[in-house]
């Protein structure tokens, strides 16, 4: 029909604008790389861009709770009930699986060559143990006060990520360009004061782990009130759906973020000439696991299991995939990921709604591999023979790093610490590979999201029959309205 074209015409010059405003980005990034500009300029150049991140951001928090909230009521205990046990299951193998990916890959390749002398640090990280990280995220499941859940958390015993001023040591003009360098280094130390560690499990900062375990618990109890919850269930339906609303208007808006976004990354990222042999070798490393991970495992599975063309579902995904490369940040994509899904993919709200907000904040495949491999590598660097049990101690300590670490830009290179931890390996180290992680993080984060997408398509297709049970019981009006 008429509606269906028009529909059909509007997402894909969505899915165009986006696309165009990714290559519109990479182009004036790089050629505004050659005017040098200062931090502050580059702040305000890639303002439109912190603009999209904050309207996304704007939008977690109560599309988390609404979602899982109205996404449990739904149905019934048992069916979600079974419903998170394949979630569950999902997100465990497919993280396990790229654990695995990560650990092959890095040992068939071997980025590290056992020196690190010619290899560039940068700032310095603190200790923390497994220990305490895995008791922090236990206790972040439950908030003493949902109130306060809802703010910034601190964590002082995570150092902050230093940022250093680039001061050409080989320069005869030394001093001078440490003179002109001195508003730059202003403008870093504010930087560093910026920068807020977050807890584990946490979204933006906030303790998201909290708040999904409160929803979850929430929703099941006002699904088993019958009447009495009804005005709950329809507050948060309606609650839901007015933030969908606002997504679809931010929408709009998206695509000019994301071009600034990416080409303020650019115009901002340090000269490739810094990243050396090894480094180079080590981002290749990681390019190749998380693409045999993402264009290869993920899609098979999907097709083994429900038999549908995977290429067509991550068709439907590109919107909320470039925006997972515009933000590094899973949880800010959240609320594109919905529309994705729902929208153009067609995949039941009773399932998005319980699979998306739980993925996001704890299946992360491409960070799982990401810090595998990347334990591995300085293990490398550092001569260090990892025997058997050690390299389980990495597959354990990574999938749990994984489930810490917030979907927030480079959160998993703060959970790397409890991997180089556990196995004894400097934690310093990390400072070796910060330089090249701007860029992995947003292929990672690209790669969580594709990985709580192809989720919610498996669960959707395991949980068809009580999808439909319920669907005859309720006279097929409760979701579908
Ligand atoms: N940035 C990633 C995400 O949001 C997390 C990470 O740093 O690995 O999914």
């Amino acid at each position: 029909t008429k509606d269906d074209v028009k529909s059909y015409l509007m997402r894909n010059a969505f899915v165009l604008f986006t696309v165009v405003a990714v290559i519109l980005g990479v182009i004036l990034g790089f050629s505004l790389r050659s005017y040098k500009m200062s931090y502050r300029e580059v702040k305000y150049f890639s303002f439109p861009g912190e603009l999209l991140m904050r309207m996304l951001q704007m939008l977690v928090l109560p599309l988390i709770v609404s979602s899982l909230v109205t996404g449990i009521a739904a149905l019934d205990s048992k069916a979600s009930g079974k419903m998170g046990v394949r979630a569950v299951v999902y997100y465990m193998s497919t993280t396990i699986i790229a654990v695995l990916i990560g650990i092959i890959i890095v040992v068939i390749i071997h980025p590290g060559k056992g020196t690190k002398e010619n290899m560039h640090r940068e700032g310095k990280i603190v200790q923390v143990t497994a220990a305490d990280a895995f008791l922090d995220l236990i206790r972040n499941m439950f908030p003493p006060n949902l109130v306060e859940a809802c703010f910034k958390q601190f964590k002082t015993n995570y150092e902050k990520r230093k940022f250093k001023v680039a001061i050409p040591s080989n320069d005869t003009s030394a001093m001078t360009s440490i003179i002109s360098n001195v508003s730059e280094a202003m403008e870093a130390l504010t930087r560093m004061k910026e920068e807020i560690v977050p807890v584990p499990g946490s979204v933006n900062g906030v303790n998201a782990l909290g708040l999904v375990v409160f929803s979850i618990s929430f929703g099941l109890v006002i699904g088993s009130m019958r009447e009495q919850g009804q005005a709950l269930k329809d507050f948060f339906d309606s609650l839901n759906e007015a933030i969908m609303r606002l997504v679809a208007l931010i929408m709009w808006y998206a695509p000019l973020g994301i071009l600034f976004l990416i080409a303020g990354k650019i115009v901002e990222m340090e000269d490739m000439g810094v990243i050396g042999g090894q480094l180079a070798m080590y981002t290749v490393t990681v390019i190749i696991g998380l693409l045999i991970h993402a264009v290869i495992v993920l899609p098979l599975l999907y097709f083994v299991i429900t038999r549908k063309n995977p290429w067509v579902f991550i068709g439907g995904l590109i919107q909320a995939l470039v925006t997972a490369l515009g933000t590094s940040s899973s949880s800010a994509t959240l609320p594109v990921t919905f529309k994705c899904l729902e929208e153009i993919n067609g995949v039941d709200k009773r399932v998005t709604r319980f699979v998306l907000p739980v993925g996001a904040t704890i299946n992360m495949d491409g960070t799982a591999l990401y810090e595998a491999l990347a334990a591995i590598f300085i293990a490398q660097v550092n001569n260090f023979e990892l025997n058997f049990g050690q390299i389980i101690t990495i597959s354990i300590t990574a999938t749990a790093a994984s489930i810490g670490a917030a979907g927030i830009p480079q959160a998993g290179l703060v959970t790397m610490v409890i991997v180089l931890t556990s196995v004894g390996l400097p934690t310093d180290d990390i400072t070796l590979i910060i330089a090249v992680d701007w860029f992995l993080d947003r292929l990672r984060t690209t790669t969580n999201v594709l990985g709580d997408s192809i989720g919610a398509g498996i669960v959707e297709h395991l949980s068809r029959h009580e999808l439909k049970n319920r669907d005859a019981e309720m006279g097929n009006s409760v979701i579908e309205e």
